[in-house]
């Protein structure tokens, strides 16, 4: 049986098709066939042309592929992830906060980053991991060895991350476990310096995925708030997921009414946790002196609609 599946694709080596094979597993627990590419994790084939899964299977083989250059967002806030993975560096009086890390692998690009846009990555005082995926926080714990960054977590991500039932993907990733210092607490903002974050626990893609938001002010003084979304992907909100890991549906149910709730949130300028989930690649080349392209007010709860929506549709799968 195995040896049918090997001839069915020729040219590709034992070792890569496991690595494909685990990719297209990472595909489903990552989210990304959420966008158009609903029944490609039955053809590793169709998977190793058609995107997303390239960008996985790159970010742990040659992750100088999917290097971006860092941008600014928000003011005090910038791109500091991959093509595949959102990070974000948030500036403040006293000291650097990273959210998420992405894999290991693709780690040096994320110090790559902050250096080229003048800071010392060494000056990372805290991580905050959205949600324990790989894609989030496989860096985490050399970020900490390098920086001695506090790593923070929600504390209702500790089952999710202990559960046997959900992948590891040691396969494909070096996975390096870790232990969060430090849990939100989602009635108090984390102050650093100048800069308030006010995490909130925004469930569904995972137990205790957290959401971010940032309130900072534009060159002219005038307040903005910055906000990511720590995990929309309705790839582990299918009934088949539920069942399998044993997580409550009622996970999906809390989802959609949160983004409905989170709509009331004001959002000046919102970015995905994964590029892929919104234009925001895209609109890089419109950043210029005095314009931010990733500046509209409307565009929060439109995301939220949107990634409803998608969370309805898996209802039943
Ligand atoms: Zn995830």
């Amino acid at each position: 049986m195995e040896k049918d599946i090997f001839k069915m694709n020729k040219g590709v080596s034992r070792r890569d098709f496991m690595k494909v094979s685990t990719a297209t597993m990472a595909g489903m627990a990552f989210g990304a066939f959420n966008i158009g590419f609903a029944g490609a994790q039955e053809k590793a084939d169709v998977v190793i042309k058609k995107s997303p899964m390239n960008i996985i299977m790159d970010s742990a083989n040659f992750p100088w592929k999917v290097a971006v250059k860092p941008f600014k967002v928000a003011p005090h806030i910038f791109y500091v992830g991959n093509a595949w993975v959102g990070c974000f560096l948030i500036e403040t009086t006293k000291g650097l906060v990273l959210i998420d890390t992405s894999i290991y692998e693709t780690l040096y690009l994320v110090l790559e980053s902050i250096h080229d846009i003048g800071f010392n990555p060494k000056d990372i005082k805290k991580i905050l991991i959205s949600h324990a995926h790989i894609d989030h926080d496989g860096g985490a714990k050399a970020i900490k060895e390098l920086t001695g960054a506090e790593i923070w977590l929600a504390r209702e991500e500790l089952e999710f991350k202990s559960n046997s039932n959900i992948p590891k993907f040691t396969e494909m990733f070096k996975v390096i476990d870790y232990e969060p210092d430090c849990f939100y607490d989602f009635d108090n903002p984390i102050v650093m310096g100048d800069i308030m974050i006010r995490p909130k626990l925004t469930p569904g893609h995972t137990p205790g995925t957290t959401s971010f938001f940032v309130d900072v002010k534009d060159e002219k003084g005038r307040p903005l708030v910055w906000a990511m979304h720590g995990g929309v992907g309705t790839n582990t909100m299918s009934d088949s997921y539920f069942k399998k890991t044993g997580f409550p549906v009622s996970l999906r149910d809390q989802f959609i009414r949160d983004c409905e709730d989170l709509k009331k949130n004001h959002v000046d300028i919102c970015t995905p946790s994964h590029p892929a989930h919104s234009n925001m690649l895209q609109l890089v080349p419109q950043i210029r002196n005095g314009f931010n392209p990733f500046y509209d007010p409307k565009k929060w709860a439109a995301f939220l609609d949107e990634r409803a929506e998608f969370a309805r549709s898996v209802i039943g799968k």
